[in-house]
């Protein structure tokens, strides 16, 4: 049978990435049909518009997409497509599996853990309001009647909210993926000290799901106490299941902990439908240059082959992938000892031994 699968380019080093990754697909054999579209800043340029209903009505049909990253402009300028994304079709868990490859240089030794971030919820919901607007000055008066506090009036402000249908969701969610995976435990990872009525209705909810889960070891860490513990005894800790915010950070630890944002890969997945795109953003500063890692990219195709069932393909893509880390010769810079090493490889030749890689084994 032939997926047909919605390809979304990206911009800065996303183009030069999503191809060698496409490249690397095709060579496991499986039958592909790409769907290419763009979203965020090349669409806008392209079309007029960041969100164009094509992509959007591609990616609800063909309920699967392979995604580079998108430039968000720091502090002004347009939101962020790739959260509106996850937002147009509740894509509301966002996977994040990390393990080490024999042949990185990993600070930390041999590592396998998998962050599962709640996607929809949280200070990323985009609920902010600037300063200086009518739409401030009401919500501030608004918070300052009902809390009984006082909010400086040159502070602009965000939303956090986290509901129970929302944390009930994701924590089943990490749950089940940690049975159908065979994983032994779960980590809430939540401030529920300080933040009683949200993190505390996150850890709430996640207590009752685990007591419904009792074939799976179940504990909650206080983030930054989470993030100290992953730095000293990572071997302790396997899925952790996170809100937003602090998901993403932790992924990024993570991240470091495998050896760097070029192996981290990451899915997106909803209730009808899943985009696979790396942890990493856009690098911008190596668009153009044929430099960057497109292994997590690649590895987010890996789970994207899973999703779709064709486990041999992936089997065998991840093993590529790894045997290339394993071997050295053909590693982007971020791979290497020293980052100026010169005997590092580009994007395309990244590929091209992953590629090659795949028919030896084939
Ligand atoms: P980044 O992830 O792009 O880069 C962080 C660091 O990691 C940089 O030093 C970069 O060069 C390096 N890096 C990233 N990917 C790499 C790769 N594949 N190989 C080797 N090195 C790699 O983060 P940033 O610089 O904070 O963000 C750049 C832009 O990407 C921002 O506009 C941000 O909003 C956006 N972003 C998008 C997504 C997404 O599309 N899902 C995710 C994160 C950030």
């Amino acid at each position: 049978m032939t997926h047909r699968i919605t390809l979304i380019p990206g911009d800065g080093t996303g183009p030069e990435i999503v191809e060698a990754t496409r490249r690397a697909i095709e060579a496991t054999g499986v039958p592909i049909e790409w769907d290419v579209h763009d979203i965020g800043v090349p669409a806008l340029q392209k079309l007029g518009d960041p969100f164009p209903k094509s992509a959007l009505d591609s990616i609800r049909k063909n309920k699967v997409g392979l995604k580079g990253p998108l430039t968000t402009e720091l502090g002004t300028g347009m939101r962020s497509v790739n959260v509106a994304l996850r937002k147009e079709f509740d894509l509301y868990a966002n996977l994040r599996p990390g393990r080490t490859y024999e042949g990185v240089h990993a600070p930390m030794g041999k590592i396998d853990l998998v962050v599962v971030r709640e996607n929809i919820e949280d200070l990323y919901a985009g609920i902010e309001f600037d300063i200086n607007t009518p739409e401030l000055a009401e919500v501030r008066g608004v918070i300052e009647r009902v809390a009984k506090t006082k909010i400086r009036t040159d502070a602009a402000i965000a939303i956090k909210y986290i509901s129970e249908f929302g944390s009930r969701r994701i924590v089943k969610f990490a749950f089940e993926y940690a049975r159908t995976n065979k994983r032994r435990k779960v980590t809430a990872v939540h401030k529920a000290n300080i933040m009683k009525h949200t993190d505390g209705l996150f850890l709430a909810v996640a207590r009752r799901v685990a007591e419904k889960n009792p074939d799976i070891e179940f504990e909650d860490r206080i983030v930054d106490n989470m993030c100290m513990q992953l730095v000293l005894r990572p071997k302790e800790y396997d899925v952790l299941c996170c809100p937003n915010l602090y998901g993403d950070i932790i992924s990024d630890l993570g991240a470091g902990m495998i050896g760097g944002l070029g192996l981290a890969p990451g899915a997106n997945i909803g209730t009808n439908g899943a985009v696979f795109e790396a942890t990493h953003g856009s690098a911008p500063k190596y668009t153009g240059q044929n430099k960057v890692n497109p292994m997590a990219v690649m590895l987010s195709g890996v789970l994207m082959l899973r999703h779709l069932e064709e486990t041999a393909a992936a089997d065998g893509l991840e093993t590529a992938i790894a045997d290339v880390i394993a071997l050295g010769k053909n590693v982007t810079y971020d791979l290497k000892e020293k980052r100026d090493d010169p005997t590092s490889v580009g994007t395309s030749q990244v590929a091209d031994a992953v590629v090659a890689q795949l028919k030896a084994g084939a």
